[in-house]
């Protein structure tokens, strides 16, 4: 699967370079394109997260500019109203939306937003807001950048108890970290204990996430927020009852807390896994939600797929070529609409 993936771009990406954008554009013939983000370029306190590849400020205001030439922008309101069937959105349409709720979407995507008058939505995890807590991934990345070699040996023994208490034998304090999963994250809060790093005062000195005065005045401006789940899990990773749980209570949190009339979410990470049943489950409760699988339809209706750009470092107008491209080819194969499986076979 992987080398077909690599031999495919092999092909796309020299097809993309010759095809001009607005006859892949109207080959694709989707009405509606939504763009998700996360951050900045060089903008997270987190060395590991600051080696992904964003955007800078400057390429977001690009594709910007890219994007109001070839589409016109529509908000979260226009998109629910267009699945809802009461609005017809037109052709040509693009949404934008950012994923993880962090600070920079409104110190630096949203100044360029206002300049362009464009709307968007933003979907947050509840336990992060106004900084109170941080994700696990995060916490295992500040435990490992942290603690020294010299640390480890002198409170070997506290350690090696904390992990022997969850079966984790290994004798590698670095391995045992790394091997930390969301089953098992408060684990990590008993390193930081042992290694005395103060997680509140890291979130103090860097806010990651936006506080709550930023949501209520990024909502008085125009923008849609929504939930990712609470506390950002993988999904692979967690049980049926469990991804219910994420799901609804984050969507519920956001309606109630900014008293909202619509109820949106975006599911964390990958959602290839999320079976049918989950989306049965919350209908009723959840008016559109979004993965990012691409540029193609969803067997669920209510269920919109997003394409991501700013990791593949290539100019908009080149990914957005390669987005089509995989559209169309996916529609000759036959497999227009992604799929999920069902629970119960
Ligand atoms: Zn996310």
């Amino acid at each position: 699967m992987k080398k077909l993936r690599q031999n495919l771009k092999q092909l796309f990406c020299p097809l993309a370079g010759i095809l001009p954008f607005k006859m892949l554009r109207q080959f694709a013939n989707r009405d509606l394109l939504v763009i998700n983000y996360h951050s900045i370029n060089n903008a997270d306190p987190d060395p590991v997260i600051n080696k992904n590849i964003y955007r800078s400020v400057e390429e977001f205001e690009q594709d910007i500019k890219f994007l109001k030439k070839y589409y016109r922008f529509v908000s979260l309101k226009e998109v629910l109203e267009g699945v809802a069937g009461t609005r017809k959105l037109g052709k040509k349409c693009v949404l934008l939306t950012f994923d993880d709720g962090l600070r920079v979407v409104y110190d630096k995507f949203r100044p360029v937003l206002i300049k362009y008058d464009i709307s968007a939505a933003v979907f947050i995890n509840p336990c992060f807001i106004d900084n109170k807590e941080l994700h696990y991934q995060r916490k295992k990345n500040l435990i490992l950048h942290t603690v020294t070699t010299r640390e480890v040996e002198e409170k070997k023994k506290h350690w090696k108890t904390i992990f022997a208490e969850q079966e984790m034998y290994s004798q590698n304090f670095y391995d045992n970290v790394n091997s930390i999963c969301y089953k098992n994250s408060s684990l990590l809060n008993d390193l930081s204990a042992l290694f005395k790093i103060d997680i509140d005062k890291y979130l103090n000195r860097h806010p990651i996430y936006l506080s709550s005065d930023q949501i209520e005045k990024m909502m008085e401006e125009g923008f849609y927020f929504g939930g990712h789940s609470m506390d950002h899990p993988n999904y692979d990773e967690i049980s049926f009852n469990e991804q219910l749980r994420q799901t609804l209570e984050s969507i519920e949190w956001v309606s109630k807390k900014y008293d909202v009339n619509y109820k949106v979410f975006a599911f964390p990470l990958r959602e290839h896994n999320i079976p049918v049943e989950l989306f049965e489950a919350i209908k009723g409760q959840c008016d559109i939600s979004f993965g990012v699988r691409g540029m193609g339809p969803d067997t669920i209706n209510n269920h919109l797929q997003r394409v991501e750009v700013e990791s593949s470092s290539m100019k908009i107008e080149h990914a957005l070529k390669l987005e089509y491209l995989k559209y169309m080819l996916r529609c000759l194969v036959g497999n227009r609409k992604y799929r999920r499986k069902n629970l119960v076979k």
